[in-house]
């Protein structure tokens, strides 16, 4: 297939969803690449290492969108804000688009793709299994922001992560909470432990006390049921306000000690729990550091502003947006990986077959024959259920 890659417009966004290392891996099974000129360099990549891994280099993303068979992305469809164009505008009826699609986001999205005749497929809906780790973007994108967050947080910091004994006295180590152990949270606790704080962590699935405790921290407990913290899945449930109330109350004990509060606390599909309210930043040490990772879904801190920093306080709270865009490099590495490996499951010869019987295949599929295949978003753009049959034509 003709696979293409524009340079992504929105705002802030420097990741690339190809990088050259692997475009051998997709001509290997008879796949051409064409990549808008300068696509890559916000993250890195120069247009010369693209030629040199055997990709087409074209100046606009027009001639990208109207040559492509099959369209990389990071985020999904928007509207370049010079031109004012539309990139779903752009897109071909029969393009299979992949690409963060925010499944959760706006609905009306996707009827729009299904109108067009798209393919979409949503990275964000690769199953949590083994077999399909190397498709993983949410974990791999989750371990940058972790990474990131601490560094962060450390940047803000008027004090020393780790301890110091020097000539001029001994300094203490900084002391770190993380709220939420989930990907991005075991990254924040190993990258904080790396620099020498000492760290706390909190998650209401229990089942992650092991690896809090195998990265050298401490697992704060609440007495939650496994069976009401977590779903089949492995991902959390939404927890009773009795539970909220009383995780509230110890996360505001464990916050008078720390530091640096990181939250990652996730529920899918639902706004993020807020865990941290105006009155524990209040109780914190002047000087603080919050940074609320859970920015894009509401912020699990009262007083978070998604996408800015703010001074509540005397506290620094941090709430990025695209937090992972900041380590564009090796975001956009690990990232071109995932749909690499996607696109090999999705097109293992060179050609398109859209096997609905690989689990893997029927997740991330979201639109197809002019259909919005994902219950979910037809459950929010009011359609009723598809037959299984239909949908899998
Ligand atoms: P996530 O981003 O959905 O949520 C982040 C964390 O927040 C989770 O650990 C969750 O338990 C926690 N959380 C939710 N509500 C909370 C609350 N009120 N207080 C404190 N913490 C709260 O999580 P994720 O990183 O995407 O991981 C979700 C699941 O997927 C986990 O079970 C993880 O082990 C699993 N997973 C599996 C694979 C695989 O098998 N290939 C890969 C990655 C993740």
């Amino acid at each position: 297939m003709l696979i293409g890659v524009p340079r992504e417009i929105a705002s802030g966004e420097r990741r690339v969803a190809l990088v050259p290392e692997v475009v051998p891996q997709l001509s290997r099974v008879g796949h051409r690449v064409v990549i808008e000129h300068d696509a890559g360099l916000r993250a890195g990549f120069t247009d010369d290492a693209y030629g040199s891994a055997g990709c087409d280099i074209v100046d606009s993303a027009h001639d990208v969108y109207s040559t492509a068979q099959m369209l990389l992305k990071v985020q999904r469809p928007g509207r370049e804000e010079s031109s004012g164009e539309a990139e779903l505008d752009m897109l071909r009826e029969g393009t299979v688009l992949i690409g963060l699609l925010q499944p959760s986001g706006d609905p009306a999205l996707f009827q729009q793709l299904a109108e067009r005749k798209i393919i979409a497929c949503s990275m964000e809906l690769v199953p949590r299994t083994t077999r399909a780790q190397m498709m993983d973007a949410l974990s791999s994108q989750s371990t940058v922001a972790g990474y990131k967050a601490v560094l962060l947080a450390a940047n803000a910091l008027q004090k020393f992560f780790p301890m110091l004994m020097t000539a001029a006295g001994t300094v203490r180590p900084a002391r770190v909470l993380v709220i939420g152990a989930g990907v991005a949270g075991l990254q924040a606790i190993a990258t904080a432990r790396r620099i020498g704080a000492v760290v706390e962590a909190f998650d209401t699935r229990p089942a992650v006390k092991e690896q809090v405790k195998s990265l050298g921290a401490t697992f704060v407990e609440l007495d939650v049921h496994l069976e009401d913290a977590q779903d089949a899945g492995g991902y959390a449930k939404e927890l009773s306000e009795r539970h909220i109330r009383r995780e509230k109350e110890l996360i505001h004990n464990r916050a008078l000690q720390a530091d640096v509060i990181i939250t990652t606390a996730l529920v899918p599909g639902k706004p993020a729990p807020m865990l941290v309210s105006a009155e524990t930043v209040r109780a914190m040490r002047p000087g603080s550091v919050i940074v609320d990772l859970a920015g894009e879904q509401g912020g699990n801190c009262e007083l978070s502003v998604p996408g800015e920093t703010v001074v509540r306080y005397d506290v620094t709270i941090i709430a990025p947006l695209h937090i992972s865009s900041d380590l564009a490099f090796h975001a956009s590495q690990m990232y071109a990986k995932n749909v690499a490996a996607l696109v090999t499951l999705l097109a293992p010869k060179g050609e398109l077959n859209l096997n609905f019987k690989d689990d893997i295949i029927d997740a991330v599929v979201i639109t197809t024959n002019g259909e919005v295949r994902h219950e979910p978003t037809r459950r929010r753009l009011g359609m009723s259920p598809l037959k299984t049959a239909e949908v899998a034509r």
